[in-house]
Parts: structure tokens; sequence; C-alpha cells
């Protein structure tokens, strides 16, 4: 695991020097290496394009499934809301990471920031976040559960 966390350090300190943001991420599965990612947010304008989410991504693609049961994300750096939701989503078996959220606040990163944030109630958050009920709220979950074809997920 050691090796494949310095290897995930390398990773984000070569990206640095490539333009990109300080962050490195793989997946690994069985001690092999599915897919590794870096952050690509200023260079391909998306501010998703976090190095777990990429990494994550390319793994999918790799396996040609969008689960990765039985795989490891490891990261430089301790995954941030997104990412860890994205963990979540693709039912990875763990996660581990080197650097944390306090490392990170101090290289200039929202990361604990972020992570306090979701512990706190929504009115309290400076990104007003809030539900407009239209009568038509559940239909796109009605034609869902009405299709036998669905790929539950
Ligand atoms: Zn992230």
């Amino acid at each position: 695991m050691n090796a494949h966390l310095l290897a995930t350090i390398d990773l984000a300190t070569r990206n640095v020097a490539s333009g990109g943001g300080p962050f490195g991420a793989m997946v690994v599965r069985a001690g092999a290496v599915v897919a590794t990612g870096v952050n690509q947010v200023t260079q391909t304008l998306d501010p998703t394009a976090h190095a777990e989410v990429v990494a994550i991504r390319a793994a999918c693609l790799a396996l040609g499934d969008f689960k990765l049961t039985g795989c490891t994300l490891i990261s430089s750096c301790e995954p941030c809301p997104l990412c860890l939701s994205a963990a979540l989503w693709a039912r990875v078996d763990e996660v581990v990471y080197a650097a944390d959220r306090h490392d990170a606040a101090a290289a200039g990163f929202d990361d604990r920031e972020f992570h306090e944030l979701f512990g706190k109630p929504r009115d309290e958050w400076d990104l007003p976040v809030r539900r407009i009920s239209t009568g038509e709220d559940n239909a796109p979950f009605t034609a869902w559960l009405s299709l036998p074809s669905r790929i539950d997920y």
C-alpha cells in the first residue's frame, strides 16, 4: 500500500510541473493498478476533474463497469466531499490517502472548508440550496420504477 501511496504522491508532484493541481490518485485491485488520475481542473476547465474522479472514470472504462467493487481508491491527499461521494457511488471497497484536509488548506485549497460545510445546516451556507416543489417532482422516479429494463446502480 505504501508503494502505491508514494506513487500517487509522485503523480501529484509531477502534475504541478505539468500545470495541474498538486493531487494524484489511483485505483488498485488485488495489488494491481487499474488506472491513475491527476488533477486537471484548470487545463480542462472542469471543476470536477479532481484526481480521484479522473482515476475513477479511467478505472471504470478500463474495467468496463460503472462499479469498482473490489477496488481501493488511493489518493495523495484526503478526498474532498466530491471525491468521497464519487468513491461511494463507485462502490470501492476502501479509500486510502496520505496528506489530509489540513495540509491541503495550508496550500490554499478548500477541502477542509467544504468538509466542515457539510456538517452545518444548509441555512448557514453561503450557497443557497433550496427545494421548490412543482407537483411533478416524482415523475422521473415513476418512469424509472416502471422501466423493467432499468439497470440499478
Ligand atoms: Zn476532490
